[in-house]
């Protein structure tokens, strides 16, 4: 069981890194400006998913996301073709801050609760009618429709203060504290309810070859695994685990007493947790060395090349108006016309942060008026 323990010691190892990683470049996106440090959404491989028509139609990706955010969702879209949810399982940062919430309320109250499976069977679809919305919109609009009501999204701002996520995503300020005061009783809780990326790995990882197998001879009927389980699959009782809803994070594996008595399984081939756990992280992040080596891992906007022309469309928040108007080739008053920016604006006011001294300045929104007429 020693070993058991050392690898669930990994296993929150490698969530935490990942959790502290983005946590830290979210922050450092929003003091600095997009120009050095990732958004949450370039981070997130969702966005990979909301971007494939404009990438089909256009060759191009919608804002906010570039090409690393699609080879993210190829690399986790490969991965759930072998390993089911083991994205949502093992890699998932918003994930792991419910787990690491759900094991608070654990400690708080004592017990695990569990939500009636009259309501939970019915609210598990939610998350497939999340998908169809989200990606139907995504495509159509040729934006992240969904930002401002997304959660995570939320969570990826809170170093801009409560009151101007508030202003920008009151609903998804809302889920996110619903998430998590939902995940202090109920684990999961928006993976298993809303999650639209569990959505979607779910539907793929039904041609997963492998599952967890439990082995009957071996198993003692302690009833650890199913009552483990984060997403409540009640393991005890089956042969094996064929549910879209099962994240493969190995609790149930981890929890066993019994050696061999519950591994993944396909046909002859078996593997031990920590070779799932390894194998998961390896295909993950040997890809994004991989592709970064070939240089085609992209999550932040190219600068510009001093001396360059951009148009107004590439004109990006993290500028200075300076910057802006030298970038676009405009003289620097036509610019504050074009742009709509009052004269008491300094010019060394990067785009993005006009709105905080300009009432109702929509920097999104002029520019957008601008490109149209470009
Ligand atoms: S069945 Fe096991 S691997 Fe699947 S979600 Fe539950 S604990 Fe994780
Ligand atoms: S934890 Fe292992 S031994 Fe206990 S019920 Fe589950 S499979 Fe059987």
């Amino acid at each position: 069981m020693k070993r058991n323990r050392l690898t669930r010691f990994l296993r929150w190892g490698i969530l935490a890194v990942i959790t502290v990683f983005v946590t830290i470049e979210s922050y450092l996106h929003v003091v600095n400006g997009g120009g050095s440090n990732p958004s949450i959404h370039a981070l997130c491989p969702f966005g990979g998913l909301e971007s494939l028509y404009k990438l089909m139609a256009e060759g191009s990706f919608v804002g906010k996301i570039f090409s690393g955010t699609f080879i993210l969702f190829v690399i986790t879209f490969v991965i759930a073709i072998i390993f089911k949810r083991s994205f949502c399982g093992l890699l998932c940062p918003f994930g792991a801050i419910q787990e690491f919430f759900a094991g608070l309320g654990r400690k708080v109250f004592k017990r695990k609760f569990i939500i009636p499976l009259s309501v939970d069977r019915p609210l598990r679809y939610l998350k497939y009618i999340v998908l169809l919305v989200t990606v139907a919109y995504a495509w159509k609009t040729a934006g992240l429709w969904m930002a401002p009501y997304d959660p995570w999204s939320a969570y990826g701002h809170l170093s801009e203060g409560l009151a101007s996520v508030w202003e920008e995503s009151s609903i998804g300020l809302i889920l996110l504290i619903v998430t998590l005061v939902g995940s202090l009783l109920y684990d999961r809780f928006f993976c298993k309810y809303l999650c639209p990326a569990g959505a979607f790995y779910g539907i793929v990882g039904r041609i997963s070859p492998f599952r967890v197998v439990r082995d009957e001879s071996k198993c003692i009927n302690c009833r650890l695994c199913s009552r483990e389980c984060p997403v409540n699959i009640d393991v005890q009782q089956l042969k094996e685990v064929k549910s879209p809803e099962c994240i493969d994070c190995q609790i149930c594996v981890l929890a066993c007493p019994k050696e061999g008595a519950l591994m993944l399984k396909e046909g002859k081939i078996a593997l031990t947790a920590p070779i799932v756990i390894l194998t998961v992280v390896l295909l993950f992040f040997g890809s994004i060395l991989l592709t970064k080596e070939l240089g085609i891992f992209q999550v932040i906007p190219a600068q510009p090349e001093s001396g360059e022309t951009i148009t107004y469309e590439e004109v990006k928040g993290y500028m200075s108006i300076k910057e802006a108007a030298d970038f676009t080739k405009t003289e620097l008053k036509e610019f504050y016309i074009k742009f709509e920016i009052p004269a008491s604006v300094p010019e060394g006011t990067k785009m993005k942060e006009i709105g905080s001294s300009v009432p109702g300045y929509d920097f999104d929104e002029i520019k957008a008026k601008n490109s149209d007429q470009s």
